[in-house]
């Protein structure tokens, strides 16, 4: 039998990862129909709203939403009717870390893999690919296997297939567009890789047959977690020569450049900073981490743990400088923190260094002043809420404020000495300068002199 070629696409999931990427994939293949389900009312509105206020902020993304929404592009809460249309089903639902039970704080909650997996068993009357998209610990398509074969129907058959994500939030448009590699695993058996060529035939009509990687089921699992963690371990060790400059007087940006001119190291994902966040690398790592102590490889589950202990430690050091410098006391002062998600050109807050910082500032009882234009209102009150779970939102309303704009933070309405505390390196030398001939006195990761 030869591969399906596939006509017909869903997608479970319309969040950071299935909405760019079937986006993508819709404007690229016009002769699929990609038909993106979510059992989130409000998230489906927004993706279906008339103006494109989409629920996620992606340079690029509305154009594309723009291009293809109602002509092969369709978003619906219709899960089941998008199961049982579609000849290949991407599985993009979140699998955050586990909260409690077994494995608390570094398994991935699987829960809505399950039932994603589950309906796609109740619903189908035809075959499927399922394509797990998500990111999941390894041989979790084993266990959507074994859901599915156990429910399978005469007619009706299942294909797995793995096909991890590698875009970047803030640059998901421009990564899908030209990504460094499409990676998909299969079950080495002839029906694995018949569907392993219909992905391929998916992603062929835009991205070079050189840059579509096919390997076993589990080595394209693992692969995910190992890049994040190898990307996250980069950061850490970065933040981690930062605290050596800062106490020698060395600068990290002249340190992290003249590492990074070595080929074998290259010169991305060496900037020092308060701390990396986003839903992935902690998660990643945690998840590599209850791999390795379930497989009883201690060490190797310790190893990787310093990652996530070393950037915990960088965004405490972050708000311990703080309050050093404005003379070991913020109580009663006013902080303004500019930028409340956990990088550039996104929306997403969710592990953002800011979250730690404003809870430790709420604790020591400081005035806070936030300002990021990307995200909305209730959402940085939601996560402020969590990570304070103690504190009524009252409370932490009393000394968090959501500013309309960065200009209230301008240094003439500010107490002198007034401080700048650049945990982004954000700021080159000019600006410092400029900076300090106003008055401000900056201070920077990585750099042992004030100015
Ligand atoms: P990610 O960054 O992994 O894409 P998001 O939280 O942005 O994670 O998106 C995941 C989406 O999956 C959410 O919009 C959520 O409502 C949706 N989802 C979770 N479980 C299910 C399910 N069983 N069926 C349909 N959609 C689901």
């Amino acid at each position: 039998m030869a591969p399906t070629k596939v006509t017909k696409i869903c997608c479970i999931g319309a969040g950071y990862v299935g909405g760019p990427t079937c986006a993508v994939i819709a404007l690229k293949c016009p002769h699929i129909t990609v038909t993106i389900v979510d059992l989130n009312q409000s998230r489906i509105d927004a993706w279906n709203s008339p103006d494109f206020q989409l629920p996620i902020f992606e340079p690029g993304l509305e154009d594309v939403v723009r291009q293809c929404r109602d002509r092969n592009l369709f978003f619906s809460t219709d899960v089941d009717k998008g199961i049982r249309d579609a000849e290949l089903i991407f599985v993009s639902v979140n699998t955050p870390t586990k909260k409690t039970g077994v494995g608390a704080g570094s398994a991935a909650d699987l829960n809505n893999v399950e039932r994603a997996t589950r309906r796609i068993a109740a619903m189908s009357t035809t075959s499927k690919i399922v394509v797990e998209k998500s990111t999941v610990p390894c041989r979790t398509a084993e266990s959507m296997r074994t859901i599915l074969e156990a429910n399978s129907k005469p007619n009706c058959r299942f294909d797995i297939l793995s096909n991890p994500e590698f875009l970047a939030e803030g640059t998901a448009i421009a990564d899908l567009y030209n990504p460094d590699r499409v990676l998909i695993g299969s079950l080495q058996t002839p029906e694995g890789l018949d569907a392993c060529e219909s992905l391929k035939g998916v992603y062929a009509n835009w991205v070079p047959s050189e840059h579509i990687l096919t390997v076993g089921l589990w080595s394209s699992e693992l692969t995910k977690l190992a890049a994040n963690a190898m990307l996250a371990q980069r950061i850490s060790s970065i933040n981690a020569l930062s605290a050596i400059c800062e106490a020698t007087g060395a600068n990290i940006d002249e340190v992290a450049h003249a590492v990074g001119t070595d080929s074998r190291l290259g010169p991305k994902f060496l900037k020092a900073s308060v701390g990396f966040g986003g839903s992935c690398f902690q998660k990643d790592i945690l998840n590599l981490v209850y791999l390795s102590e379930s497989l009883h490889l201690n060490e190797v589950a310790k190893y990787w743990r310093g990652v996530v202990d070393m950037n915990e430690w960088q965004k405490r050091r972050f708000g311990q400088k703080v309050v050093k410098e404005l003379f070991g006391t913020i109580t009663g002062k006013r902080i303004a923190v500019l930028g409340f998600a956990f990088k550039a050109d996104t929306g997403d807050t969710r592990e953002s260094a800011a979250i730690t910082l404003i809870r430790d500032f709420q604790s020591e009882r400081a005035l806070v002043n936030v300002y990021d234009p990307q995200v909305p209102q209730e959402q940085i009150w939601q996560d402020l809420q969590e990570a304070s779970p103690s504190s009524s939102l009252d409370t932490i309303q009393k000394h968090v404020t959501v500013s309309p704009s960065a200009i209230s933070a301008l240094y003439k309405s500010m107490n002198k000495p007034a401080f700048v505390f650049d945990g982004r390196l954000v700021f080159g030398n000019t600006e410092r300068e400029r900076l300090a001939n106003i008055g401000f006195k900056v201070i920077s990761i990585g750099r042992g002199d004030s100015i």
